[in-house]
C-alpha cells in the first residue's frame, strides 16, 4: 500500500492487519488466550522491561484486540487507542486518568447517566467536582472555566434531546486555558464526527452502539491524539483498573466496523424518511433531530456533523400514559434501550434511561414524559412507517376520549 492515510471506507475493513503474520488468514483471527509463552527467561525479562516488542499477557494487549485498537485510531484521526469492556469502563479509565482530589471537570448541559453517576462517586469520595453547563457559545463555555478546571467533558448531540455542543468553542477556549477536551463520539460514529481532527484530545466511544451495530457486543474504545501518552495509560490505568474488552468481543467488533459506513449511510437515510413521516404527525409535538432545519443549533450541526445521524426524538401529544401506549402499539419496533443496531429501537427516556433522574431536572433538560426516542435501523422504511402510523392510531382516539 502507498504510504498514505488510507479514506475510512478503506481503513474500518484493512487498518492493522497484514495477513502474512497470520497465516494468510484473510479474517484477523480470533486470538482467545489469556498468556504468551516466551522462547526462554531472557525474553520474559525483556518484555517486561519493555526492551523487546511481544505479548505479555492479555490484560496487557492480545493481538485480535490490538488490530481493533490501531483501526479506531486511524478512522478517529488518532495516534493510539485502547479497548475496554463497556463505553463505561473507557469512561471512567479516561476520567481516573485525568483528574485528581480537588480538580474540576466542566461537562456539557447533559452526558450519559453513568457517567453522570461516576463523577458523582468522584465528588463525594475524592472531592473531584463537575459542573455541568450549556456550550453553545464560546462565552458560555469560558464563563464556566475555574483554575481548577482540568478536562472538558462532552457529548454532543446531547441525549435524548439532540441539543449540540459548539466544538469549535469548546476547542478555542480549551487552548487558551491549556484544558484537555474528552468527546463521547457515541452518538455520531467516527464516520459522522470526528472531534480529534477538530482539536479534541480525546474521543471515546460506546462501542456497544454503531461501531458495532449488531446489538451483540458490550464494549468501549479510546483514542488519543499522541502515541506514547496513549501507551503510558495502556500501561498504567488500563492495566491496573482492568476494564479491558475480551478478544472475542473485539473479534466480532472488527466484523461489525468492516460494514460501519455502509451502515451509517442507510441509518441516516432511513431516518430522514421517518422524520419526514414524523413532521407530518397531527399527533407530533416537538421533534429532535441535528439536521433539522428548525433544531436550533442546525449550524452547528452543520459545521461539525457529516450527516444528521440515525436517532430522532420527538414528543407525542399527552403525557406519560399516550407515550406508554404508543410503545405498546408497536410490533416491529422494539421497546429497548441502546441504539444504532439493525433493529429499530424506540424507549422512553422519562421512564428508561434517564429515571433515576429527579422530574425537575428531568424538565430542566428539556426530556418530558411525552418524549420517545428512536433509533431508526435497517429496515425497509414502508414497514417502520406502518408500524408507526398503526401505533399514532391507537392513541389518537384515546386522546380524543380526554
Ligand atoms: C451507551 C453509552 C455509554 C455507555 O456505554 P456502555 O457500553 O453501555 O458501557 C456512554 N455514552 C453514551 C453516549 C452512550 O450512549
Amino acid at each position: 500500500m502507498r504510504n498514505k492515510e488510507m479514506n475510512m471506507e478503506t481503513a474500518v475493513i484493512h487498518k492493522g492487519y497484514n495477513s502474512s503474520e497470520h497465516h494468510d488468514s484473510l479474517v484477523t483471527p480470533l486470538y482467545q488466550t489469556s498468556t504468551y509463552s516466551f522462547a526462554n527467561a531472557q525474553e520474559g525479562e525483556d518484555r517486561f522491561a519493555g526492551n523487546s516488542e511481544g505479548n505479555i499477557y492479555s490484560r496487557l494487549g492480545n493481538p485480535t484486540v490490538r488490530v481493533l485498537e490501531e483501526r479506531m485510531a486511524e478512522i478517529e484521526g488518532g495516534q493510539g487507542a485502547l479497548a475496554f469492556g463497556s463505553g463505561m469502563a473507557a469512561v471512567s479509565a479516561t476520567l481516573i486518568y485525568l483528574t485528581k482530589a480537588g480538580d474540576h471537570v466542566l461537562c456539557s448541559r447533559g452526558i450519559y447517566g453513568c457517567t453522570f453517576g461516576l463523577l458523582e462517586i468522584m465528588e463525594e469520595k475524592y472531592g473531584i467536582t463537575h459542573d455541568l453547563v450549556s456550550m453553545t457559545t464560546e462565552q458560555e463555555v469560558e464563563q464556566a472555566i475555574r483554575p481548577e478546571t482540568v478536562c472538558i467533558y462532552v457529548e454532543t448531540p446531547i441525549n435524548p434531546t439532540m441539543e449540540l455542543v459548539n466544538l469549535q468553542a469548546v476547542m478555542a477556549v480549551a487552548k487558551k486555558h491549556g484544558i484537555r477536551v474528552v468527546v463521547d463520539n457515541t452518538f455520531s460514529s467516527p464516520y459522522l464526527q470526528n472531534p480529534l481532527r477538530m482539536g479534541a484530545d480525546f474521543v471515546l466511544h460506546s462501542a456497544t452502539k454503531y461501531l458495532n451495530g449488531h446489538g451483540d457486543v458490550v464494549g468501549g474504545v479510546l483514542v488519543g491524539r499522541d502515541a506514547d501518552e496513549m501507551q503510558h495509560v495502556r500501561m498504567t490505568v488500563q492495566k491496573d483498573v482492568g476494564g479491558i474488552m475480551s478478544p472475542f468481543d473485539a473479534w466480532l467488533l472488527l466484523r461489525g466496523l468492516k460494514t460501519l459506513h455502509v451502515r451509517m449511510d442507510r441509518h441516516v437515510a432511513n431516518a430522514q424518511k421517518v422524520l419526514e413521516f414524523l413532521k407530518r404527525q397531527e399527533l407530533v409535538k416537538k421533534i429532535y433531530y441535528p439536521f433539522d432545519v428548525q433544531h436550533p443549533q442546525y449550524e452547528i450541526a452543520k459545521q461539525q456533523m457529516r450527516q444528521g445521524g440515525g436517532l430522532i426524538s420527538f414528543e407525542i401529544e399527552g403525557g406519560k400514559k399516550q407515550a406508554q401506549q404508543f410503545l405498546d402499539s408497536l410490533s416491529l419496533i422494539k421497546i429497548a434501550v441502546s441504539l444504532g443496531d439493525a433493529e429499530t429501537l424506540i424507549q422512553h427516556p422519562a421512564t428508561m434511561t434517564h429515571a433515576a433522574v429527579p422530574q425537575e431536572n428531568r424538565e430542566a433538560m428539556g426530556i418530558s414524559d411525552s418524549l420517545l426516542r428512536l433509533s431508526v435501523g435497517l429496515e425497509h422504511t414502508d414497514d417502520l412507517i406502518a408500524d408507526l402510523n398503526y401505533a399514532f392510531e391507537q392513541v389518537k382516539p384515546k386522546l380524543q376520549e380526554i
